[in-house]
């Protein structure tokens, strides 16, 4: 549970710890880094060793016990995916007019609140950040430190000004995560008013180290490909579900096999009509464009000599077929088509309707 259970990232991890040590953890904290990569697990982490009640220490640095009332209740809040199908459900229940003024929170303690972003846009609005404005300012009640963990760094553009307010004048009690991909999605001056803290990816070597250790039923093959898949994500690693992913790899493979031998269209149809609109469609849909761009870009690997850096390691000689009848100007024509394909799926057009346009996309120059 402490914070030598977070993987990678050492440097990082022991800057934020001295800066607690020294009671100087900056107000705003900008942590950067790909999806996986720990950000949240960190925050929530730095949550507990600000306000745990046993307050130990490990290597003369602050660390937390996991157990108290604070350490747990915070904990609790750590499974994210989990929290905001909840509060997703809780307000889906609400009445309509209800339902339009309650904005998403995940709060398992008083005083550590998690503001993600809001769907179906799913971006931080100017309600939510008016709800950080309206406690920020009042005194921890069960804690030492308020804590605000922004999950994403989409603001809507009035929601970015209000947090500006904030940063402009923090209450020394209050400390604020703001989790970015890609910290230049924030305002400048957004920036310019929290330090930011760099989660760099871990190698395949280092993720298949830590599946070793935590997923022991995984052979050294499926390791190594996980390792490979899961992009240095230590998260995306952990939780790697293999079979959806080879299931979901499997219809990419068809798709694009029947774009390129442009055959027989039955098993395609079949396939795409399998793609059903709702959450559990639109799940499933994200995968198969997932394995789309993995295969696409492996494929493209294979055509200009890289093939050591192809990901998809255990379905090569499938990938080499494929790559036999694929020009490096379809594959690039494919990849393009294919962010239409993800375009329309925001726009919500009926799924199954737009791979099938995806498919004659592809098709298309070979005809
Ligand atoms: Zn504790």
């Amino acid at each position: 549970m402490p914070f030598s259970d977070f993987h990678g990232n050492a440097e990082i991890v022991h800057r934020i710890r001295e800066m607690l040590e020294r009671d100087r953890f900056p107000h705003s904290v900008i942590l950067a880094g790909p999806p996986g990569s720990g950000k949240y697990t960190l925050a929530t982490m730095v949550a507990r060793a600000m306000n745990c009640l046993e307050r130990p220490t490990e290597g003369g640095l602050p660390d937390f016990c996991g157990q108290c009332s604070n350490c747990v209740r915070i904990g609790q809040s750590e499974d994210l995916g989990a929290r905001l199908a909840e509060a997703v459900e809780a307000r889906d229940a609400l009445k309509e007019t209800e339902k339009k003024e309650t904005r998403l929170f995940v709060q398992t303690h008083p005083d550590v609140l998690v503001i993600p972003p809001d769907p179906p846009q799913m971006m931080i609005k100017v309600d939510q950040v008016r709800h950080v404005i309206d406690t920020i300012y009042f005194r921890p009640s069960e804690a030492r430190e308020r804590v605000f963990i922004f999950t994403d760094s989409a603001f809507m553009k009035e929601a970015a000004n209000s947090l500006l307010k904030v940063l402009e004048e923090p209450p020394e009690f209050a400390t604020i995560f703001l989790l970015a991909r890609n910290p230049g999605e924030l305002l400048p001056t957004i920036r310019s008013r929290s330090m930011i803290l760099p989660l760099l990816c871990l190698s395949s070597s280092e993720i298949d180290t830590y599946l070793a250790r935590h997923r022991p039923e995984w052979s050294a093959q499926q390791r190594a490909l996980v390792a490979r898949l899961s992009e240095g994500a230590v998260g995306r690693a952990r939780s790697f579900n293999l079979a959806e992913y080879a299931a979901g790899r499997a219809n990419a493979i068809t798709l694009l096999s029947t774009a390129l031998r442009s055959g027989d269209h039955s098993e395609l149809f079949k396939m795409t009509e399998s793609y059903r609109p709702g959450a559990e469609g639109r799940e499933k849909m994200d995968l198969l464009i997932r394995c789309l761009y993995s295969l696409l870009e492996d494929l493209l690997f294979l055509e200009s000599g890289s093939q050591d850096l192809v990901r998809n390691t255990d379905i090569l000689p499938e990938l080499r077929r494929l790559a036999q009848t694929a020009s490096f100007t379809w594959l690039v024509a494919a990849t393009e088509a294919l962010g239409n394909v993800e375009r329309g799926i925001r726009r919500n057009l009926l799924r199954s309707l737009s791979l099938d346009a995806f498919e004659a996309t592809l098709e298309a120059p070979l005809k």
